[in-house]
């Protein structure tokens, strides 16, 4: 049986939050004397409101997940440290990660001091569910699980999440990518595992990277924690009422969806013709992973032409490894007629 109250670090259990005087004020004040804010009303003078402008009353609809099951980040960056804070003991605890993959978990964890146990993903990139089931039963914190998987780019099979649901750990599925993908999200399965955290962001699919706002969903339980160790006013009132205001748009977000999909599958088919690719792997994201004959010579190529991509072969499994954005239709031409001048 999945209990809570043992997994959190303890002393977080005894924590009082911060809390303001206007966080337990109810009803409807006149004057706002108890913040120290100045008084000129220039349209951020007030430190930001509960509801952010309308932001979280947003986002609760527009996900279909009511307000005491979210919980908003100043990024999804920010909302995997507080996970890791709520749950991991520096120098005593450790978290699962399965590389290749992000690279900020391990990031993270070692900034808390917090221990890696790395169970590398299989030759298809997915998860081996028996090494992680020995992980945990040595006694795992988080099992962080990132799908689609950045860098590969390719979901993991739900069958093996289930599993992993089951045993008693807490499981973090990063869904950074999860609208450009044709699964549902695990955020619809939050009641029914209590140990289940989901995590999504502004930054990709809805074009917001620049406001910093990620989402996580859970449980009311595991949402009470974490706002017990959220910093009062992570997210800003700009940036708040810019989301507002651009996250009306749902059909200009499903444009840009297909757009990507598209320029995906252009770049895709581009790639396996060429004769220095030796491999470019299936993505359920806005990026492709792929394996070049040589691929220092090739990024440096495209450097000198101006063009910056991610190289990925330091990563576990991904030797000679580049990663490409989906751009803009301009975006794509521009690279692929670069790489039409390549001479491998
Ligand atoms: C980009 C990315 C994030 C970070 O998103 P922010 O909300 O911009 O902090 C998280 N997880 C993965 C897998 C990503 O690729």
């Amino acid at each position: 049986m999945f209990d809570l109250s043992k997994k959190i670090r303890p002393h977080i259990a005894d924590l009082a939050p911060y809390s303001s005087a206007r966080d337990e004020f109810v009803g409807t004040a006149e004057v706002w004397l108890d913040a120290n804010e100045f008084y000129l009303d220039n349209g951020y003078n007030r430190y930001p409101n509960k509801d952010l402008n309308g932001l979280v009353s947003k986002l609760s609809t527009q996900f279909g997940v009511t307000k005491d099951r979210m919980i908003l980040g100043n990024g999804s960056d920010e909302i995997l440290d507080m996970i890791l804070r709520l749950f991991c003991e520096p120098s005593k605890d450790s978290i699962l990660t399965m590389p290749p993959t992000y690279s900020m978990y391990q990031v993270l964890a070692k900034i808390q001091n917090v221990g890696i146990q790395k169970v590398p993903l299989d030759s298809s990139f997915q998860i081996d569910l028996e090494g992680c089931l020995a992980a945990i039963s040595n006694g795992t914190k988080l099992v962080m699980i990132c799908s689609p998987n950045n860098p590969s780019g390719n979901l993991m099979a739900v069958s093996v999440i289930q599993k992993l649901l089951e045993q008693d750990v807490v499981v973090v599925i990063d869904e950074a990518y999860i609208q450009f993908a044709d699964q549902p999200s695990w955020v619809e399965q939050i009641d029914r595992y209590p140990n289940l955290i989901v995590t999504q962001t502004l930054s990709k699919a809805y074009g917001l990277a620049g406001l910093r706002l990620g989402l996580c969903f859970a449980n009311p339980e595991i949402i009470r924690l974490l706002n017990k160790i959220k910093p009062p006013y992570n997210i800003n009132t700009a940036s708040a009422k810019a989301a507002v205001e651009l996250l009306s748009n749902t059909e200009q977000i499903a444009q840009r969806k297909a757009d990507v999909i598209r320029n995906r599958e252009r770049l895709q088919a581009y790639l396996l013709s060429q004769s220095w690719i030796e491999k470019v792997y299936p993505s359920d994201a806005n990026f492709l992973l792929a394996k070049c004959m040589d691929n220092s010579e090739l990024r440096q190529f495209l450097l000198e032409n101006k063009i910056v991509i991610r190289d990925r072969s330091k990563q576990y499994g991904c030797e000679n490894c580049l990663r490409f954005s989906i751009g803009s239709n301009n975006e794509i031409d521009q690279l692929i007629n670069t790489l039409n001048q390549y001479q491998a």
